[in-house]
């Protein structure tokens, strides 16, 4: 099963740190894997495709549509280009130089991720606002409606929210301000699953677009994500994305996709070079469909049983505290308390097999065994690799 990695002379590791890109990821299911064997094997066509996706997409999040992109990361970008050209072929021809039209996006400082660079590779400028009162410890508030007004210009294209469960409360007020003056609010909600409600909770707070990761939770293909929203950003989100070497002649786009209010067949347009393939967009929809179904609860008990048989099998010597889902928000974890969290993972990131816990909070004395991508038969292996470290 794992010759193709020994194979290549890549080592196979063994994953507690949760869904992590570097790592690969989701393991997928049989179910998807072999969705995405059968798709390899037929010619379609890519919008069609697309626009089937959207249908799943819209029954599971209620959105009015959605497309499948290549991670949450594309999705952005594709959601920053959108709302900058809508079904303007001259921007979208033009971009990424966004100079000659609105191309500010609003980008509370409380928000700035790693991936605002994604917002900016569309050739959106980003302009910060708010205070980071609450980050430092020293305020209460969050993110209010006269900061906002106060940002928007003639510039101004859209606004840019990096959701979390601390944050969620603010985007009430962002959606009623940006309304007001018809700015569409873009939602980063790539890792903000489970729980599997928040598919839907940012589009039913109002949001005009948000960005899922296919590979994280859901358990799709790694190199898969989802921008749903609104119908009409989302297909000029998707008509930037597609293959656009067509004759005007014989061109039929989805429905999703507006012929009439463009005002001819625009080129390759900036997503070009994220294209999702057939196999990715079949995968994620239906990793989509099992994780929309599955039932968390039962999901996290088994995972808590687990993480209390690895809890029992790291032994006495080392305190550990379970986690459950309720606390973490996502699912349950192990903590693992010790004195040098940092040389213990580089220790067992060093071992053989190599294991990765997470070192999120590290600086508090952590290690944290997260089993999101953790084969279950790697278990015993896991709490024997972290005996072993702990010498
Ligand atoms: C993982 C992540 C992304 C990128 O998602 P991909 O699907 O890997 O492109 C974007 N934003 C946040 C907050 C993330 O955690």
């Amino acid at each position: 099963m794992h010759d193709i990695y020994a194979a290549l002379g890549v080592k196979r590791r063994l994953n507690a740190a949760g869904t992590l890109t570097r790592l690969g990821g989701a393991l997928m299911e049989e179910e998807v894997i072999a969705a995405m064997a059968a798709a390899a094997r037929a010619s379609v066509d890519i919008g069609e495709l697309q626009a089937a996706a959207s249908r799943t997409i819209s029954k599971i999040t209620g959105a009015e549509a959605g497309i499948v992109t290549t991670g949450a990361a594309a999705a952005l970008t594709l959601a920053a280009a959108a709302a900058m050209t809508r079904w303007d072929i001259a921007r979208m021809a033009a971009l990424p130089n966004a100079d000659a039209f609105p191309n500010e996006i609003l980008l509370p400082r409380t928000h700035y991720t790693g991936y605002a660079h994604a917002l900016r590779a569309s050739g959106a400028r980003l302009v910060d606002l708010g205070h980071n009162d609450r980050g430092t410890g020293a305020g209460v508030r969050g993110i209010e409606a006269w900061e906002i007004e106060a940002a928007f210009t003639p510039r101004t294209a859209a606004f840019a929210f990096s959701a979390n469960p601390a944050n969620a409360a603010d985007l009430p007020t962002v959606v009623s301000v940006c309304r007001k003056h018809k700015i569409p609010v873009i939602v980063d909600a790539a890792a903000q699953l489970p729980p599997k409600a928040n598919l839907r909770k940012f589009l039913e707070l109002g949001a005009d677009l948000v960005a899922f990761s296919g590979g994280k939770a859901i358990g799709g293909p790694q190199a898969s994500g989802i921008l749903a929203g609104r119908r009409d950003l989302v297909g000029a989100a998707l008509v930037q994305q597609l293959d656009m070497d067509v004759s005007p002649e014989t061109w039929s786009p989805p429905e999703l996709i507006d012929r009439q209010a463009m005002k001819g067949v625009p080129h390759h347009g900036l997503g070009r070079g994220f294209k999702a393939g057939k196999e990715e967009i079949v995968g994620l929809l239906v990793a989509l469909e099992r994780f929309a179904a599955a039932d968390d609860q039962a999901s996290n008990a088994a995972l808590e049983r687990r993480l209390q048989h690895i809890a029992k099998e790291i032994g006495e010597g080392v305190s550990t505290r379970i986690v459950p889902a309720s606390e973490t928000g996502k699912v349950p974890q192990l903590y693992v308390a010790l004195k040098e969290p940092l040389e213990v993972s580089r220790r067992l990131q060093a071992g053989d097999p190599p294991v990765h816990l997470s070192e999120r909070l590290a600086s508090q004395g952590w290690l944290i065994i997260d089993p999101q991508a953790l084969r279950a038969e790697d278990d015993a292996a896991l709490a024997r690799a972290l005996r072993r470290a702990l010498g």
